[in-house]
């Protein structure tokens, strides 16, 4: 499968290294393998990950040269912004491009419904993703490790009460999923995902990290909370990245549905984390019992102070068994208005377009991408695990085979112009 696309490092300055791709230039931090001006790279989330062989990148280079030049230009087209709105929200959606918007207008954009209003803030969003960040699209994979947890978060369907039946892979398990995703896939950066399950001793951990970061990757870790020294010694045993979302910026929600929990620990971790090295992935969920539009905002701000390298955020999916079972769905346009609004208010953010938005509904992936994202990730938890994996319900993709997921996803992104490019620094 090919969908990562090599550069050539062109230039050095200190640890950064710029890298052109096919006559774009994009940074990326070189620390990890330290790859030398001329050499062919894999860069991912801004950091170069792996050396392509130079016969091997011009085999793959060759195979884009056209694709890549038709794709951009299809995703210019794509990204013109064409409707009009009514003349106050033109106001609003005008100003944040000459200066910074009050949180009242922030508000006023996410209570927003007009129809047209709408397109406007979903097309302004993409034309700005596209100003920013090219055409790139970053293409992450995602492997759940285990549904053991020993929080009972109110929102989780794997939660510690949660009637389940419950697996753990085995470390041998982890790294073949994981050299599987990266030999016969081609992805260049996964995520190990889990409850928090502490039979992962940090020795565990630090196994599975030695053995699946030197497959020439940038591994995030999404295991929870665990002391920054175990995260310490999870870095330099070569994990790169951590997806901790701080789930809602109010303490109030907070502390009622993550029992036993402190916001203030979780935020104060992962702004730790980030100085520690790690590239941080954080976010919120939409749709909280008692959340207001105003959460939001707040939540999208917290995200944006805690200069992560990318959001992730989305919608709660009420999950059966779950003191939130029968709290209502989120509707659609609140997620979208999110991705929007984010890209707004922090132009070089790089956004994911979440699994939980695409389980609302069958075109929710391709509008979250033409409303201001620019990230995915493509599930590969071998199948028998990833069903039980039942943090809510029907998850997009929880029954496909990873080929399938890939080529849905890959058509996708070319079809809307995209290429997996990395967005770099
Ligand atoms: N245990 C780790 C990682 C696994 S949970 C942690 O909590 O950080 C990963 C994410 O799943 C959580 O951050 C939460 O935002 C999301 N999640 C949990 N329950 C959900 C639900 N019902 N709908 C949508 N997302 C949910
Ligand atoms: Fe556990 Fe994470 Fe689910 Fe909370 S959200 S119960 S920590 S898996």
């Amino acid at each position: 499968m090919c969908y990562a696309i090599p550069g050539k490092i062109v230039e050095l300055q200190g640890k950064i290294a710029i890298i052109d791709y096919f006559g774009e230039k994009r940074k990326a931090i070189n620390d990890f393998i330290e790859a030398r001006i001329g050499e062919y790279v894999y860069a991912q989330g801004g950091l170069v990950v792996a050396k392509v062989p130079k016969k091997k990148a011009e085999e793959i280079l060759n195979f884009w040269k056209n694709r890549f030049f038709e794709l951009k230009s299809l995703d210019k087209r794509m990204s013109e912004v064409k409707v009009k709105g009514s003349p106050k929200f033109l106001y609003l959606i005008e100003k944040t491009t000459k200066s910074e918007l009050t949180k009242k207008e922030m508000i006023e954009i996410i209570k927003t419904n007009r129809e047209n209003d709408l397109k406007l803030l979903f097309e302004t969003a993409n034309n700005i993703r596209q100003r920013f960040h090219g055409n790139s699209c970053c293409v992450h994979g995602i492997i759940e490790f285990s549904n053991y947890c020993e929080n009972n978060c109110f929102y989780c369907g794997i939660r510690k009460d949660s009637k389940i039946k419950r697996y753990r892979m085995s470390i041998k398990e982890i790294v073949e999923t994981a050299k599987e995703a990266v030999k016969k896939y081609g992805f260049k950066s996964l995520v190990l995902q889990s409850g928090e399950d502490f039979w992962y001793t940090e020795e565990k951990l630090l196994r599975i990290v030695k053995e699946t970061s030197k497959l020439g990757i940038l591994l995030f870790l999404s295991i929870g909370e665990r002391s920054e020294k175990t995260y310490e010694k999870l870095y330099n045993a070569g994990a790169r990245g951590v997806l901790l979302r701080f789930e809602t910026s109010n303490e109030k929600i907070f502390k009622k549905l993550r029992p036993g929990k402190s916001l203030k620990k979780r935020i104060s971790l992962i702004k730790n984390l980030r100085n520690m090295g790690y590239i941080i992935a954080t976010g919120f969920l939409i749709g909280l019992p008692g959340e207001s539009e105003k959460d939001i905002v707040n939540n999208i701000l917290l995200t944006k102070k805690l200069k992560p390298e990318m959001y992730s955020f989305g919608p709660m999916i009420p999950a059966k068994n779950t003191p939130l079972e029968n709290h209502k769905q989120v509707d659609k346009n609140l997620v979208l208005k999110t991705i929007a609004l984010s890209r707004l208010i922090d132009k070089k953010a790089k956004i994911l377009v979440t699994t939980a938005l695409e389980t609302l509904d069958k075109n929710a992936k391709k509008q979250g991408l033409l409303s201001g994202a620019n990230s995915l990730m493509i599930n590969v938890t071998p199948l028998k695990y990833r069903r039980l994996y039942g943090i809510y319900p029907n998850r997009a993709g929880s029954d496909k085979e990873i080929d399938e997921n890939i080529k849905e996803t890959v058509d996708l992104l070319y079809s809307l112009g995209r290429a997996p490019t990395d967005l770099g620094l």
